[in-house]
């Protein structure tokens, strides 16, 4: 990925634990990195098909002065997200916040906290087989896109299925969508749980009936294996109703783990899978 960098960017602000120092303020310095392509920019030489480094800066000290962090980390955090939603052409941004006149009564130049932020790829898995099923994965698609930490690029057709895992219950209706998003893996659950949490879910059957289910298939290419997220989701290659709308939307897409392309692993099912 190309880089943007911005160094040493001076901006007096007013953030600190002490009250001295949210009361007479310091100098800040700023250094960015800046994730994008700068290829179109660069073919056809006009400052509108890239980022404009100027307005960065413009921004980045605006942004800075009209807030106040106790934190650096909260500071560079607050920040980095504000540059991802604010200019689209970002994947990413590593950023470097340095407090020179820090109030620390040793010798020392400056402190810093360096943070790299981006968006991430993530598939999710939507199911409903209960009430109005249609109108639970469209709650839950409109309440993805209304998060502004998720990007939903893309949504598969819903597809009605039996149900899996051998308790007798009504047909799901399945879906999966594609999403961008700034939340790491555990607060993309979470988010996905308040949602589930919101169309009255209520955990009574493991594989039992549920007005909504919302499963992280994958993030990345990102494979891990904790007691409450698992990476891909474990059991997505045998699950039909998870590789048909995969297909559909991400034939190409290679699970991470088992190293072949949805497509593929859709053939892999034995009929009736
Ligand atoms: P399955 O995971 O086999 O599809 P389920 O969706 O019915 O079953 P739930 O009762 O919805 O299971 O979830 C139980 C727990 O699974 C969640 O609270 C969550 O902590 C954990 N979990 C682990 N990995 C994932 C994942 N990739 N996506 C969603 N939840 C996960
Ligand atoms: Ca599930
Ligand atoms: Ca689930």
């Amino acid at each position: 990925m190309d880089e943007l960098r911005i160094r040493g960017l001076r901006v007096f602000a007013h953030h600190g634990v002490y009250p001295e120092e949210t009361r007479l303020g310091q100098t800040f310095v700023v250094n960015a990195t800046l994730f994008l392509s700068t290829r179109r920019g660069g073919l056809a030489d006009k400052l509108e098909d890239t980022v404009s480094y100027g307005e960065v800066c413009r921004f980045l000290t605006d942004f800075l002065q009209e807030n106040t962090w106790k934190l650096l980390e909260a500071a560079a955090e607050h920040t980095c997200r504000a540059l991802l939603l604010r200019y689209p052409l970002l994947r990413g941004v590593e950023l470097e916040l340095e407090k020179p006149s820090a109030p620390i009564p040793l010798p020392f130049d400056a402190v810093s906290v360096r943070i790299t932020r981006r968006w991430h790829r993530a598939f999710l898995g939507l199911g409903s087989n209960l009430g109005d099923k249609k109108a639970w994965l469209d709650g839950a698609i409109a309440g993805l896109r209304q998060n502004p930490d998720i990007r939903v690029k893309a949504v598969s057709t819903y597809l009605t299925t039996k149900p899996y895992g051998g308790v007798e219950q009504a047909d799901f209706l399945n879906a999966v969508a594609e999403v961008e998003t700034l939340l790491p893996p555990e607060e993309l659950l979470e988010a996905l749980h308040r949602l589930e949490q919101a169309a009255g879910r209520e955990r009574l059957i493991h594989w039992g009936p549920r007005t909504l289910d919302l499963d992280i298939l994958f993030y990345d290419d990102l494979v891990q294996d904790d007691a409450d997220l698992t990476i891909p989701h474990p059991d997505l290659q045998n699950r039909r109703f998870v590789l048909q709308p995969m297909t559909e939307i991400a034939p190409h897409f290679v699970h991470p783990v088992l190293g072949k392309t949805m497509r593929q692993l859709l053939d892999d099912l034995p009929e009736e899978g």
